[in-house]
């Protein structure tokens, strides 16, 4: 992914909007590219800052943008991994149809 289209989709990222394939290319755009963390910390501070302006509580922005990042991470693997799985499953159903469907025709 090249630096425009990742900046781009800085804000898709703070809402959570990318799917899985988006959102691990920007990760990994994120952690070799120090100009577009940059930019990526700098937008979260804003709109979460913004949107905790009433909140009292002292809160560390930065380890909450690293955890955001290890979780959309985590959950965009998990959805790779569910989306294999799903399709392994079919292929194991094909194989195990085909199985049934050749046995009729040995009997
Ligand atoms: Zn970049």
């Amino acid at each position: 992914m090249e630096c425009k289209e990742v900046q781009k989709k800085i804000h898709s990222f703070i809402e959570d909007e990318l799917d899985s394939k988006e959102s691990l290319a920007f990760i990994e755009h994120i952690r070799k590219c120090p100009n577009c963390k940059e930019e990526l910390s700098i937008e979260f501070l804003v709109i979460t800052g913004l949107q905790r302006l009433d909140d009292a509580e002292a809160f560390d922005l930065q380890r909450e943008l690293e955890d955001k990042i290890k979780t959309n991470k985590e959950n965009a693997l998990q959805r790779k991994k569910m989306s294999r799985i799903g399709f392994l499953f079919i292929i194991f159903l094909a194989v195990v149809a085909g199985y049934y469907v050749s046995m009729l025709f040995y009997v």
